[in-house]
């Protein structure tokens, strides 16, 4: 944990407060405590960083709105009724029994902090050459005056020589897929501190403004959702181009057209009326649309992002940069993870985390999440894609572009051929894939004597990406006969400009510390499989990430449906923060224990042990027994029946094995069955389908003796999160086996090797253990050897990893207090206990509330009775 923002009060006084007035209904008691506990925790003082855990259908969103915006709103009438001391100190006339944090307070001005007045940075050398603007000469290239716009405008090293010196100081930096330099010089405006939401997905999002358009917040607080482009765009033009990337891409490259304008005009006329054409957007250009736009946002009171579209729709301009507009004086800031996580997102919107609280959803896999996002990867084809268009440009501007300019793309060149160079060079044939530090990377090339720190600083202040991207597709146009703009819609991925961000984004990767990752170097197989070469740089520190949130912030909130193992939490997160320091809040599900039934199945129909280990999973006979048992569960359970597989692979293999052996068939005759989709955009179709068959199979079950749908979904797939399985779609969910992620993995293993090395340097008291040392450069080593020498920490993480996606998949089946649902756990592993093995049993990493009800069964009667009990007993009662 970093240092925070203000020394911390000698002994936090929280103010305790029972009663949250704003919720909309009398709360049951595990929501009362929820409210209570976050708002103590936020009165603690700042600094504070809270976990709160509590089941997915237990009125947690509900319970963050109703205890936090009051504690935003008891914080300003305290702060506007407190006497004043000049001076900030403890003046004469301060009350003693103020509470600590609310002197921390009282020294801003209240409600407001006046915003730093931020100008776009000019880049230190960058400067028209005089007269036409360019260079001498270029007038005569026999290309003509059309390729004028691609030139570059003279740039020089900031007191350096060009970018082959020495390697500049190493800072962290994040990567990110788009670099925005586009927002306008902002005015002087006053900055209200205020409470963040952040949560993963654009449907958790919505839910959350949902949520609080139920309580009388919806029209005292101040609320703007951020969205992405693609999901706030409203010019047709660009919204058509389909993906996020290329819908990014096209409105940065208007608004930098936009900015180079008022130059055109200058140095000649015929070009700035050619240029007005694509100046900007015209969904910025009236400033009176914007306000207009903010004031009926405002009006209207809490607004999700489909609202925000619908306005700026209706009203002409741009809801995308109309909410941003709206942040600063804005209570509360609903946005994805994105946005408010990366340290370049937070920048380009001008995020002021200071004095405000930030509260991160859905964090049970935060760390990974973190990582996740600094990540960068850039492929063979891409790396080529560069090389050409660069060696195209130079080839046509080499003698009319500026020293400056030109050796900064000449190094470009060189590390683009080097980065290339590694990744075809597999003569030896042996191991692909390895792994290194970024100096054993650095050095590995012969790179280490080049400054990407400026390199970086120049791509981002010079406009080459898009100067060269530009040509480079002109040139192709010209050769395949279409125009650009047909071009760039064809590719995407592989379009000029993600290729040149995908090089920018990995040189970023290369300015973290070296122990902050590693980088994966994955090269082209001899024996010509498909897979693709590629560099990847892999973030392990999540803690750097976080730290850099929790040092602004006034308190850090992170909540889950379950944040256990609360020490690998603190582990990744905040290792150098005691355990004592980290408050946390755990409750019960609100339903009923007699509304769910967990049970262990070790054994199949016909007594034979289930066990769906990598070895023993594809056996004949396995998958026979499986087919059995689903057979015979399909006529015990009513509605709706879903059940996961470890891979899309495995669930491909027992699909077309039960389909040989008429298992399928059989099935069909009592439930509909459903595959879960590889395809992202097929889900919702499949989703609806499986919904409705339900529906109207217990509206026709007696005529046709089908009695509901059987759904066959995948672990970490595009069902097992975010998806609700409530009441009918989910009265059962079968876990079938432990779905552990392959040791194979390179970066699974790289992070378990990470994880080990933190863990032994920060466990505690008996914890401790003796460290393990890794070679930083290593051919890697099967996953199991790794795993093998594993002291606490890495272990622990590989099988919190597994359980982690089991308590996923099967929580989506409770999701209210009236819900019921079967939870079978499907592999003799599953009745292991802690002492029959070294480590821990996997049961003893389901939440709770499951644990506490979990039943194991030795043979197949004994689940086909207790689930008939258990259906009888909850439809009786309904
Ligand atoms: S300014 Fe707004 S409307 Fe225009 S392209 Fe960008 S996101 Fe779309």
């Amino acid at each position: 944990m970093p240092t925070p923002p203000m020394p911390p009060p000698p002994t936090p006084t929280p103010t305790p407060r029972k009663e949250f007035p704003a919720f909309p209904f009398a709360p049951y008691p595990i929501q009362a405590e929820f409210m209570s506990f976050l708002y103590a925790a936020l009165s603690s003082g700042p600094g504070a960083l809270a976990l709160l855990e509590s089941p997915t259908g237990t009125g947690k969103t509900l319970s963050i709105i109703c205890s936090a915006l009051q504690w935003l709103l008891d914080r300003r009438d305290a702060a506007a009724t407190a006497p004043a001391h000049p001076g900030g100190g403890a003046g004469p006339g301060e009350d003693d029994d103020e509470p600590d944090w609310m002197r921390d307070f009282t020294p801003l001005p209240p409600e407001k902090e006046v915003a730093k007045k931020k100008k776009k940075a000019k880049p230190p050398a960058m400067r028209k050459t005089a007269g036409s603007g360019k260079p001498d000469g270029f007038g005569e290239q026999s290309a003509g005056d059309d390729d004028g716009e691609f030139l570059l405008e003279e740039f020089e090293s900031d007191g350096e020589d060009g970018a082959m010196r020495g390697v500049g100081k190493r800072t962290h930096c994040g990567s990110s897929s788009s670099s925005e330099g586009e927002s306008d010089e902002e005015e002087e405006e006053e900055v209200t501190p205020k409470v963040y939401f952040t949560s993963r997905t654009h449907s958790q999002l919505s839910q959350f403004v949902g949520e609080l358009k139920r309580t009388e917040f919806a029209g005292r607080i101040r609320t703007v959702a951020l969205g992405s482009r693609k999901n706030l765009c409203i010019n047709k033009d660009v919204l058509k181009l389909g993906s996020a990337n290329r819908i990014n891409e096209r409105c940065l490259e208007l608004q930098k057209n936009k900015k180079t304008s008022k130059t055109k005009v200058e140095e000649d006329k015929r070009k700035a009326r050619q240029a007005k054409n694509s100046c900007g957007c015209p969904m910025l250009r009236n400033r009176s649309l914007q306000k207009e736009f903010r004031s009926e946002v405002s009006d209207q009171g809490a607004l999700d992002i489909e609202d925000l579209a619908h306005i700026g729709k209706k009203i002409g301009t741009c809801p995308y940069y109309g909410s941003r507009d709206m942040v600063r004086s804005a209570d509360l800031v609903v946005l994805p993870y994105q946005s408010l996580l990366l340290k370049s997102a937070r920048e380009s919107l001008g995020l002021n985390l200071k004095n405000s609280i930030v509260i991160i959803d859905e964090a049970h896999n935060l760390a990974d999440s973190l990582t996740n996002m600094y990540n960068s990867k850039i492929t063979s084809s891409q790396l080529k894609a560069v090389l050409s268009h660069l060696d195209a440009y130079l080839n046509r501007f080499h003698d009319v572009l500026g020293a400056g300019n030109r050796r900064y793309i000449q190094t470009l060149t060189v590390l683009t051929r080097s980065f290339l160079r590694v990744l075809i060079n597999n003569q030896d044939g042996a191991s692909t894939m390895s792994s290194m530090t970024i100096n054993q990377f650095l050095f590995s090339l012969d790179i280490d004597n080049i400054n990407i720190v400026k390199l970086c600083q120049y791509v981002k202040e010079s406009n080459v990406i898009h100067k060269v991207s530009g040509y480079a597709n002109k040139i192709t146009s010209i050769q395949a006969g279409v125009n650009q703009f047909d071009l760039q819609q064809e590719h995407d991925e592989g379009s000029s400009i993600s290729c040149f961000q995908a090089l920018v984004d990995f040189l970023r990767s290369l300015m973290n510390s070296n122990d902050d990752g590693r980088i994966i170097v994955a090269k082209q197989k001899l024996s010509g499989q498909p897979e693709e070469a590629y560099l990847k740089f892999v973030m392990l520190c999540a803690e750097k990430i976080l730290s850099e949130v929790t040092r602004d912030a006034y308190a850090v909130i992170l909540v889950g449906g379950t944040l256990q193992p609360i020490e690998e939490t603190r582990l990744r997160l905040c290792p150098s923060l005691p355990p004592a320091d980290i408050k946390f809040f755990t409750c019960n599900h609100i339903v009923p224990p007699e509304s769910i039934l967990p049970i262990a199945v070790t054994r199949g129909p016909s007594g034979m042990t289930f066990d769906f280990s990598y070895n023993s999973r594809s056996s004949p006979s396995m998958i026979e027994e499986l087919g059995r048992f689903i057979c015979n569960i399909v006529t015990v359970v009513p509605e709706g029946v879903v059940m996961f597989f470890s891979s899309y692979d495995y669930e491909r293999h027992v699909y077309d094995a039960w389909t040989t052996a008429g298992t399928i068939s059989k099935i069909c005759k009592k439930k509909h069955v459903f595959r879960e989709p590889r395809n992202s955009a097929d889900v919702e179709a499949v989703l609806n389908k499986y919904k409705e068959t339900i529906q109207s199979c217990s509206k026709n079950s007696q005529d046709t003796g089908i009695n509901g749908a059987l759904l066959l979904a995948v672990v970490g797939g595009k069902i097992s999160e975010g998806i609700n399985f409530s009441d009918g779609m989910g009265r059962c969910v079968i876990m079938i086996g432990l779905p552990y992620p392959s040791p194979s993995d390179v970066e699974l293993i790289e992070t378990i090797k990470h994880i080990e090395t933190i863990s032994s340097s920060f466990l505690v008291g008996d914890d401790k253990a003796s460290g393990r040392k890794y070679d930083d450069e290593c051919e890697l080593q099967p996953g199991y050897n790794i795993l093998r020498k594993c002291t606490k920490g890495g272990r622990e993480y590989y099988e919190n990893l597994c359980m982690k996606a089991v308590n996923q998949s099967i929580g989506r089946a409770i999701r209210h207090i009236n819900d019921y649902a079967a939870m079978l756990l499907v592999d003799s592993r599953y009745a292991q206990t802690s002492s029959s093995k070294s480590y821990s049993s996997p049961t003893d990493k389901l939440p709770q509330w499951i644990k506490a009800r979990l039943s194991c069964a030795q043979n197949y009667g004994e689940v086909h009775r207790l689930l008939h009990q258990f259906f009888k007993f909850n439809k009786q009662k309904r």
